[in-house]
């Protein structure tokens, strides 16, 4: 991908253009790190960029960026700019076309304001971003509060660099997103939220990065729903357990958030609001209600512990209970060892279904739904030796001879 991005620089460079890889990938490749995509920045116009390569997409002509096919890969290939006036605290209202460095001093962090010419190997650095790098640190560009004013993301984005980096946001920095953090409750619950799912996947220390969001006073604006987070004991709880995660999906950490300062009703809502996807919403309010099931599940009958482990989302509540209850051990252990076993053994077809119901009378609807599922409990326990036994009991009987199949869940 390098190669194929310094391919296209040279282009632009063989035709007297300034080109240069540009902020999060030179970033990345000074640290060390491998760099998700390049982006590159230049001085030839959209148009002239669009004339020079063959697989070419206007994405925002508007604001000058092109998308370069290049091999498998997709490059965006920027005209160098600066914005121009941010009316909704987001993006910029219009864009111009600059120099390099008013390109570099537009952008967020000096450690994202870098450029690095792959053909002579050399940073160019118009705001000290290299000294930034080598002391870990995450700095604004220019003015921290005109900076967070007109583009209130850029809060939530220093938290994120710092915590996926491991660096410290630099004081003025951090002052300036202190006093302008309640500006993020007018940015898309949506941004947000994306913010924080990359802070949960890729964050070291995810629980040092909900703390540095307390530090910096943007908690209570991203889960106004969790005051318990206010307080120091759930904080550092909550934070440890993050932690230690095992499973770095966002998933995982709204479940552990949620599950230490909260409720899953509570979980419910702010997750809508957050406008989290309907599966990642269940998955966390399945994994935080379930967690009183998995402490006793030694106790629970054969076909309640095949159908908890056949939840999809049972690795993350399995992890929950590990993370939320040191003291079970013991408890975690059996967990772990039912896992082991049943893991990749599917579940066995439905002797009883719909149809078989409906021969008999049983007309569609909720009652059905329970007697299927009464059916299908009492046969994970072998309560039964065939379909036949079991239909006739299930048609008959008042239960009496499985009773523990008979557990009506919700
Ligand atoms: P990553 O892709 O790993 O999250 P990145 O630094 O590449 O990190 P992008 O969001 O892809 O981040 O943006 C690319 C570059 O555009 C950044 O490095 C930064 O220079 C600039 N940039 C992005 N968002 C903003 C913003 N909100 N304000 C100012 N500059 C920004
Ligand atoms: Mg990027």
């Amino acid at each position: 991908m390098r190669e194929s991005a310094a391919h296209i620089a040279r282009t632009l460079q063989a035709h007297g253009y300034t080109a240069y890889f540009a902020g999060g990938c030179v970033r990345d490749l000074l640290l060390g790190r491998e760099p998700k995509d390049y982006d590159i920045a230049t001085d030839a116009a959209p148009e002239t960029v669009q004339s020079l390569f063959t697989h070419t997409e206007a994405v925002g002509r508007a604001f000058g960026v092109i998308l370069v096919k290049q091999e498998t890969f997709c490059f965006e290939v920027a005209t160098f700019r600066t914005d121009i006036s941010y009316s909704d605290g987001r993006r910029p209202d219009a864009v111009q076309f600059c120099g390099p460095e008013e390109d570099a001093r537009r952008r967020d962090f000096g450690v994202n304001a870098l450029f690095y010419d792959p053909s002579t190997e050399q940073v160019i650095d118009y705001v000290n971003g290299r000294e930034d790098l080598k002391n870990k640190t995450i700095r604004a560009v220019g003015n921290p509060s005109e900076r967070f004013a007109e583009d209130h993301l850029r809060m939530l984005r220093a938290a994120r660099f710092a915590s996926v980096l491991d660096f410290t946001v630099e004081e003025q920095t951090a002052n300036a997103i202190r006093n302008h953090a309640g500006l993020l409750d007018r940015i898309s619950v949506e941004r947000v939220q994306a913010e924080i799912a990359r802070i949960f996947e890729e964050a070291p220390k995810p629980g040092a990065a909900l703390q540095l969001l307390r530090n910096l006073e943007l908690l209570k604006h991203i889960f106004p729903e969790l005051p318990s987070l206010n307080t120091e004991v759930v904080l550092n709880e909550t934070a440890d357990r993050l932690n230690r995660m095992r499973i770095r999906t966002a998933s995982m950490g709204y479940a552990v958030v949620f599950f230490s300062a909260a409720d899953a009703d509570t979980a419910e809502k702010a997750m809508k609001r957050l406008r989290c996807s309907t599966e990642i919403v269940n998955i966390v309010c399945d994994a935080v209600r379930v967690q009183p099931d998995m402490q006793n599940f030694s106790a629970k009958p054969e076909s309640e512990k095949r159908l908890m482990l056949s939840a999809r989302g049972f690795p993350i509540q399995m992890e929950l209970f590990r993370l939320s209850h040191p003291q079970d051990a013991q408890a975690f252990q059996a967990l772990n060892l039912y896992a082991a076993e049943y893991t990749d053994r599917p579940l066995p077809a439905h002797w009883v279904r719909g149809g078989d119901l409906l021969k008999h009378g049983v007309s569609r609807g909720p009652a059905m739904k329970i007697l299927l599922d009464k059916a299908y409990r009492a046969q994970l326990d072998g309560c039964f030796a065939d379909k036949e036994e079991l239909l006739n009991w299930l048609l008959t009987s008042d239960g009496g001879r499985c009773g523990v199949g008979t557990t009506e869940k919700d």
